[in-house]
């Protein structure tokens, strides 16, 4: 196979440039305070000073500091919390079973590859989610060195079975992407045997691992706390306490997969999606995607962290399979892929046995029947939900935690009392 990366040094952007994306937030309109600021913890009873008014006792004023508890830190929350923080008013807590630097199944984000494929269709609230948040990231790769997010060249391989059957990232021949304008697509006889197109273009990887520190550090100086905490019930976490005393004013959802169990959301529509990768030494120069093939079993990737992350492979798409041991058949399968696919990861003649394993990995993706549920609580209008990312967390993450950050600002509003004639 001829790689010829100079044709291929474009970047994906955006060819329907969402340009009103901001990464700071807006100022909040000024609202009236009608909640002591001195309230117990615990207590979620309060008393109007104000005999003409009739009010919903629910939220501080916006020139009074507003405590905001995110569940969960994982790369949604973390984004969330580090963007609610830009708004000095807004007191964060993040609460979470697991944090940066643990590792289980449940929590996707260290997981994660993680690159920016896009892989939605156009019109989605996926598309417009990733289209916003690869402004951000494409600022974080060429100006953020600290984030450890880097560009990457990239080959996205359809292979012949599977033309028509796979999603909009993988164009069958004849076809164009939508992001057409920014990747070149392969020539006929510049493709593998047994693949039918392929596109190559220049993209984001992101180093999960330095990453999600580079989050909590951004949050910390910005004064965000965190405490480690499970939560049984999401009417707990509403009663949470901030180390100013207060207690919660408006809660954030970020709990990925743990809203299927969360008691009080129990989101059914909510599945596990088993993802297993391997992470090795060699470095191939350039990140890989193919199509499964009919059997479903040569589904194959590869994408190199930044800042010394290793390469990661992957990988399968499992649904509903939560077994947290690593299928090492499945990883041999998918490590023949990318090395037939991807050659350069070895050395010339070498088969799988020229792959340095620094370790195997399982994570589940939390995908959502209708995609990420991103708004307000049907029931209680204090509580922002932002989970169901499913495969595509990283590359969302920005424009789902800037939806919050305007729907908390909604929710102030709408707090706003109404005025009644005196009794
Ligand atoms: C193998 C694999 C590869 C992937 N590759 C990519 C990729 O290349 N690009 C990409 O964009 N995405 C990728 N993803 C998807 C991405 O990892 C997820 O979409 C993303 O991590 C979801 O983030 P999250 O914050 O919603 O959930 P999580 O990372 O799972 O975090 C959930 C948080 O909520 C906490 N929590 C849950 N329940 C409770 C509770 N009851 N009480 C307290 N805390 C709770 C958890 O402890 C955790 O802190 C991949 C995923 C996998 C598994």
């Amino acid at each position: 196979m001829k790689t010829d990366w100079a044709d291929a040094k474009r970047e994906v952007i955006n060819p329907h440039p969402v340009t009103t994306f901001v990464v700071s937030t807006d100022s909040i309109s000024i609202v009236k305070s009608f909640r002591s600021p001195s309230v117990d913890c615990g207590s979620t009873q309060f008393k109007s000073q104000l005999g003409s008014l009739s009010f919903t006792p629910k939220m501080s004023s916006s020139s009074e500091s507003r405590a905001i508890t995110v569940i969960g830190a994982g790369v949604i929350g973390l984004t969330t919390a580090l963007l609610l923080s830009k708004d000095a008013r807004n007191k964060v807590l993040v609460i979470a079973e697991f944090m940066p630097g643990d590792y289980d199944i449940g929590y996707a984000s260290p997981w994660a590859g993680a690159n920016f494929f896009p892989t939605a269709e156009q019109g989605t609230l996926q598309a417009q989610l990733e289209q916003e948040t690869w402004k951000v990231l494409k600022h974080l790769a060429s100006s953020v060195p600290e984030a450890c997010v880097h560009f990457q060249e990239a080959v996205v391989y359809t292979r012949e079975e599977d033309v028509g059957l796979a999603g909009p990232l993988f164009v069958g021949p004849g076809k164009e992407p939508w992001w057409k304008e920014v990747c070149r697509v392969v020539r006929s006889e510049e493709l593998p045997p047994g693949i039918a197109a392929a596109t190559k273009f220049k993209t984001a990887c992101i180093n999960p691992a330095l990453y999600l520190p580079y989050l909590v550090s951004e949050c910390r100086r910005r004064g965000v706390i965190f405490r480690r905490q499970k939560v049984g019930n999401i009417s707990d976490a509403q009663e949470v306490c901030h180390p100013n005393g207060k207690i919660t004013d408006i809660l954030v959802n970020a709990t990925g997969l743990g809203s299927k169990t969360l008691k009080g959301v129990e989101d059914s529509t909510l599945f596990p999606v088993r993802g297993q990768a391997v992470l090795v030494e060699n470095d191939p120069g350039y990140m890989m995607a193919v199509t499964s093939g009919r059997d479903g079993k040569r589904l194959g990737y590869c994408m190199t962290r930044a800042a010394g992350g290793g390469t990661i492979l992957g990988g399968c798409f499992q649904t509903d399979n939560v077994e947290s041991t690593a299928d090492f058949n499945l990883a041999s399968q998918f490590m023949k892929t990318v090395v037939d696919l991807c050659p350069s990861i070895v050395k010339p003649g070498q088969g799988i046995e020229g792959l340095k394993i620094i370790r195997h990995g399982v994570g589940l993706r939390p995908m959502r029947r209708d995609g990420p549920r991103i708004e307000l609580d049907d029931q209680n209008k204090t509580i922002i939900h932002c989970y169901g990312h499913g495969s595509y967390g990283y590359q969302t993450s920005w424009a789902s935690a800037e939806r919050v950050v305007k729907l908390v600002r909604e929710t102030e509003q709408a707090q706003q009392p109404t005025l009644k004639s005196p009794q």
